[in-house]
């Protein structure tokens, strides 16, 4: 399907976002041939797991106590308060022959948190319910057979799927890998993302910019992203806005795992980005979607194998179709499964006026405490406004439906 520039291809939204998941997912399946490595577990964090974590034994290994108080047997409190014989003490990590032999009738044991439950226990009454006395304990407090025991086992079985090739290693999922023994874990390698900024005007951020040229921040905000989704960025030189040095570029750049251009996607004369890939034969699956920021967004492929984003130069619509757009399919091409966007609900502060037509992430602020987080708009001069979107650390997403949202109106939000 060649779409572009004359056969121009707009998606809604989600039209758009569902196909780069499709496509996010094609790749998905062929990841079992990506390159991987081993990494130290202190080095594992935001890489993506290239083999399945299974439980080594039962977890927990043995009937942990959840609180510091008295192993009882439930039964024994039926009527309260009652006092019991204390038979012994156990900390963590007692070795089986320190414990108390099974409760009786009428017996407790001391118990740590963290520590195994005596046979015959089936509760543990926290130690704030008793009085001990010598050898003897009064308990003030009923508890229900399993309070606070987690019985061996309840968490996984030896042999379970803990955690699934292909998650993102998190903090969770390492203290999962620690907890089985994992010091090192295999990886999949860190897929290659060119980014090449484009335009006259854009320079280098260590040239004194002329009076009318602008530094490139694109190819940075980029190189962030590409980062944090488990990916290593390749930053071209700034191409000018020139078809034959253009064209040099992006074939470089299609080298890479994946190419992200900024710039020169709009309708203007020297917007030749889509021209120079209809030049190199490229796919497109779509040239814009209705969205602000961000509208002229541009996905393709190129001679069957290597895609491509043209994101559009306003830097906040650049973050934005990443974060919309890219994101799943350099999850795809890291090793992971990509993930759904997630939209929080907040209060909206002040009210919101717009235009219907176009879906809308626009720059916001999620301030407020606990249950009540409100939301409001940050003040911004449109899509080149940086400075507004650092000082902001959402969005606020608008239906395209939708020209007056009132104070006080639960919104969708997209955290960042
Ligand atoms: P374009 O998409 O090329 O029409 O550019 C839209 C706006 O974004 C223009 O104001 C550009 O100057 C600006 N812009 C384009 N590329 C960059 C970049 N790499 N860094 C910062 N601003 C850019
Ligand atoms: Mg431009």
């Amino acid at each position: 399907m060649a779409a572009a520039p004359e056969n121009p291809l707009i998606l809604s939204f989600e039209e758009a976002r569902h196909l780069v998941e499709q496509r996010a997912t094609g790749l998905c399946t062929a990841n079992q041939s990506r390159p991987t490595e081993t990494v130290d577990l202190l080095h594992a964090s935001r890489r993506a797991l290239a083999e399945p974590i299974s439980a080594d034994r039962d977890f927990p290994p043995f009937p942990r106590a959840t609180r510091d108080g008295y192993a009882v047997r439930s039964a024994d409190l039926e009527r309260l308060p009652r006092t019991l014989e204390v038979i012994g003490e156990i900390k963590a990590g007692a070795a089986p022959d320190q414990l108390p032999a099974q409760l009786q009738a009428g017996q407790a044991a001391a118990i740590m948190t963290g520590a195994p439950a005596p046979l015959g226990a089936d509760a543990i009454v926290m130690v704030e319910y008793t009085s001990r006395q010598g050898n003897r304990v009064e308990i003030t407090k009923a508890v229900a057979s399993g309070d606070n025991i987690v019985p061996t086992g309840a968490e996984a079985r030896r042999q379970d799927l803990l955690i699934e090739a292909g998650t993102l290693l998190d903090e969770a999922s390492i203290a999962v890998a620690a907890s089985v023994g994992r010091s090192e874990l295999r990886v999949y390698s860190r897929p290659r993302v060119a980014v090449l900024s484009t335009g006259d005007e854009v320079v280098g951020i260590n040239t004194q910019p002329g009076p009318n040229q602008i530094r490139n921040s694109n190819s940075y905000s980029l190189a962030a992203q590409i980062l944090n989704a488990g990916a290593e960025p390749a930053l071209l030189p700034v191409a000018p806005d020139e078809s034959r040095r253009l064209k040099e570029s992006i074939e470089e750049g299609l080298k890479s795992d994946l190419l992200l251009l900024t710039g020169g996607v709009s309708m203007g004369k020297y917007d030749l980005v889509e021209q120079v890939l209809v030049e190199l034969k490229a796919e497109f699956f779509f040239t814009g979607a209705q969205i602000q920021p961000g509208r002229p967004v541009v996905f393709g492929r190129v001679k069957d194998s290597k895609y491509f984003f043209g994101l559009p130069g306003n830097p906040v619509s650049t973050m934005v179709t990443f974060e919309l757009f890219a994101r799943p399919l350099l999850e795809a091409l890291a090793g992971m499964t990509p993930r759904h966007l997630v939209f929080l609900h907040a209060r909206l502060k002040s009210e919101i006026k717009t235009k219907t037509g176009l879906k809308r992430f626009l720059p916001a602020l999620l301030s407020g405490e606990f249950e009540r987080s409100e939301v409001e708009l940050a003040r911004w001069q449109g899509s080149g406004d940086i400075a507004a979107t650092a000082r902001a650390n959402c969005y606020i997403v608008i239906p395209p439906d939708r020209e007056r949202i009132a104070a006080g109106e639960w919104v969708p939000v997209l955290l960042r």
